[in-house]
């Protein structure tokens, strides 16, 4: 079950109507703006992805700080998206704002290093427990950049991935399994390459399919979040990792861990927390507290073969890297938010609120019989429409179901919350509130009130 049978689905189509109704009724400055942007933007939007709101027209905002978002008509919104972890350490940290002010006068970009470099870096290792490091402007780049490395690196060509995995837009990881077969995401606009040729994929959890994958030895790298967050949650099951990485290792390939968004897990990331040690680690979105950059790191045996590979090519374009990286702005962000945003104190709240406000979230499904579950990874959350967490991500992919999200997310928006309009995830930072959450709460009771089966 899925839990539609415990929703009046007659109920939720009329609440859907009036919904848009009062999202049109309370957003007349956002519909004006929106209808300007549509003149000369593709799709209305600077990015397409933000029509996934299923908002009748785009929510335009005025300002962000905190926890809280407010938009261009006005309505502060508690907003538990956080730009889908990009502000996950809040809108605006005092500490960033600070080191912007200060870049703001002194130059952006001079493909130079300041004095940060080295201290993001000593930074980055101490965290992360990995002593080398690059930098991107996107985690999408990132996880490029350290797949090429490992590639040049161990002259294979192999990339293994999980079914359902998401790493930003790096081509080579858009391989799903389809009844068992692997085959390129048929959702991919413009790829005229044939993804299959040098990508594997297996589902998580199972280490026999991911033995069966690396048996052959021409696996380079296994490219993994540590727990699945792109296709709903799927945690590892207990003792996964300890024998996926003995695996790994026996095969001779690496593990590269994507902890972009499992740094929701604790101080120093999911690694840390669970004591993975991974070949190299990705993270991108909070790491310069929204702006645009993202960090890799590696081992001292794989930076010694980079740096080898990198000697024995000819000179010329290594297809690593743009033009901005590691920009004199990005630095400056990157060195506030890691020594003074993402600490062990921001955690400290971050977590139990979390926790507060998954267990309310069960509490409210419970009352409502709604057979649906919540899974916690720190300070993420979410409910999947299953009464069971999913093991891997056929299980997850079958359980996410569009309308009733999209219904959730108009009918909390319209109420004064955000979640993230990808399945049903939401982020606590460390300027969220009790008061923030009990506001959820209140909110997404109203919403299912709406359309849950009235007790006969
Ligand atoms: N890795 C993971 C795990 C992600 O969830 C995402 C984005 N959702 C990315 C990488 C890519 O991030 P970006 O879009 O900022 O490049």
């Amino acid at each position: 079950p899925n839990g539609r049978e415990r929703l009046d689905w007659e109920r939720a189509l009329s609440f859907l109507d009036r919904e848009r109704a009062l999202y049109t009724e309370r957003n007349p400055r956002s519909a004006v703006l929106a209808a300007q942007a549509a003149v000369h933007l593709l799709l209305g939007v600077p990015l397409h992805w933000m029509r996934d709101w299923g908002t009748p027209f785009p929510l335009h905002v005025a300002h962000a700080s905190g926890a809280h978002v407010v938009d261009a008509d006005g309505h502060t919104l508690v907003d538990f998206c956080l730009g889908d972890t990009g502000a996950m350490f809040g809108h605006s940290p005092p500490p960033v704002q600070n080191a912007l002010q200060h870049q703001a006068g002194q130059g952006y970009t001079t493909m130079l290093p300041t004095e940060d470099a080295a201290v993001v870096a000593k930074a980055l290792s101490e965290q992360f427990s990995l002593p080398c490091w690059q930098f991107a402007l996107s985690a999408t780049d990132a996880n490029r950049y350290i797949v090429r490395w490992i590639r040049a690196a161990t002259g294979r060509k192999k990339l293994l991935v999980f079914n359902g995995c998401y790493h930003g837009t790096i081509e080579d990881v858009f391989v799903d399994l389809v009844q068992g077969q692997a085959v390129q995401r048929d959702s991919l606009l413009g790829q005229v390459h044939d993804l299959l040729e040098h990508t594997a994929v297996v589902e998580f959890n199972d280490l026999a399919a991911l033995e069966a994958a690396l048996r052959a030895g021409d696996v380079a790298c296994v490219l993994a979040e540590p727990a699945m967050t792109n296709i709903g949650m799927v945690l590892p099951a207990p003792g996964f990792w300890r024998a996926a990485q003995a695996l790994v290792r026996r095969y001779g390939a690496l593990l590269v861990m994507d902890e972009t968004h499992t740094i929701s897990t604790g101080v120093g990331g999911y690694c840390q927390v669970h004591g993975i040690e991974p070949d190299a680690l990705v993270l991108g979105k909070p790491v310069g507290g929204g702006v645009p950059c993202a960090v890799y790191g590696m081992s001292a045996e794989l930076a010694g073969h980079a740096v080898r590979a990198k000697a024995d090519a000819p000179p010329g374009h290594s297809g690593i890297g743009t033009t901005l990286t590691g920009n004199m702005l990005s630095m400056a962000a990157m060195r506030a938010t890691l020594t003074e945003v993402m600490t062990p104190a921001a955690y400290a709240h971050m977590l139990p609120l979390a926790h507060e406000l998954a267990e309310g979230i069960r509490d409210l499904l419970a009352e409502r019989r709604l057979p649906w579950c919540v899974t916690e990874l720190g300070a993420r959350v979410e409910f999947q429409f299953c009464p069971v967490p999913p093991r891997n991500g056929s299980e997850a992919g079958a359980r996410l179901d569009a309308e009733p999200e999209h219904l959730i997310h108009l009918g909390l928006l319209n109420r004064g919350v955000l979640i993230t309009p990808f399945h049903n995830m939401m982020l606590v930072c460390p300027q969220t509130t009790a008061e923030d959450v009990q506001r959820l709460l209140a909110a997404l009771a109203a919403v299912l009130d709406e359309v849950v089966v009235e007790a006969s």
